[in-house]
């Protein structure tokens, strides 16, 4: 199926009040662990490409062109992502590779140049048919929206959408980023809050630090992409090490790392069933 639009597949979620799945691709068979989970649970796919990524692989050329060739192949409708972009030059490569979709991170700049940055790079994206996520900084602190007390203001995040033009918007509700447990509490009545003032789809980062059952919930309050990374990691290496463990004369990768990535595909399939996404890609 062809490569996926973000906006009207956010737009149906936002309405319908379930969430997307967001998964980061590091590795090629991490992109065919998430398809295989999506088209498994019925559901669209963000499939994202970090920057830290990019620079793991020296490059955005061949994993981009892999990750693309998975979404093209995929029977439910996969979006392709660049997650955490800093470096607009990146953004631009994206774009011409045919990304649909692109996250700009200006949040470690002071406040107005975030904003005129994601500005520029919204109207250089929209020009293209792509799509924006960005998030506000500075708001509390450094580390932008990531840091646990760090709080998103409505009306802040209104303007923001309101200078920006961006099409979905990072919020700052209680999460943070590559959390190994999941016990983040997050403000549901401030993400319906946002949810109310804001005109765009909500994007929760650090979600693999949020249990199931506030996963279900909080879709139903307001939220809209769920960004899910680190967790998949943990059982995907789960996987490899007991496989390595249970058999320690393995040479042959793919004995490993096929285990895994099954592991990580059922991951997938249950947690967009824990979002209120399975069957959803029949309504796109
Ligand atoms: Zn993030």
């Amino acid at each position: 199926m062809p490569l996926a639009d973000p906006r009207p597949i956010l737009a149906a979620a936002r309405s319908g009040r379930y969430g997307v799945g967001a998964f980061n691709t590091t590795l090629l068979e991490h992109g065919e662990a998430l398809v295989a989970g999506a088209e498994a649970a019925g559901a669209p796919l963000i499939m994202q490409v970090s920057e830290n990524a990019v620079r793991y692989h020296g490059g955005l050329r061949p994993i981009a062109l892999a990750t693309l060739a998975l979404a093209e192949a995929a029977t439910v409708p996969v979006v392709v992502h660049l997650d955490h972009a800093e470096d607009v030059d990146l953004v631009h490569q994206a774009v011409d590779l045919g990304f649909t979709s692109v996250m700009y991170d200006g949040s470690k700049l002071p406040d107005e140049e975030n904003r005129a940055t994601t500005r520029r790079v919204v109207e250089h994206c929209h020009a293209n048919g792509v799509a924006v996520e960005a998030e506000l900084g500075e708001v509390g602190g450094k580390d932008g929206v990531h840091a646990p007390g760090v709080r998103t203001d409505p009306q802040d995040a209104r303007r923001f959408c309101a200078d920006t033009g961006v099409d979905s918007l990072a919020v700052a509700v209680g999460t943070s980023h590559a959390m190994a447990s999941r016990d983040a509490v997050v403000d549901l009545d401030l993400v319906a809050a946002i949810a109310e003032a804001v005109p765009v789809p909500l994007v929760l980062h650090g979600s693999s630090g949020v249990d199931d059952a506030t996963l279900s919930t909080v879709v139903t309050r307001g939220m809209t992409k769920v960004n899910i990374a680190t967790h998949l990691n943990k059982v995907f290496t789960r996987a490899v090490r007991e496989r390595l463990d249970a058999d320690p004369k393995v040479m042959d990768a793919r004995k490993y790392v096929a285990p895994a990535r099954d592991a990580m595909a059922a991951e997938v399939e249950r947690l967009l069933g824990v979002l209120g996404a399975r069957g959803t890609a029949a309504r796109q």
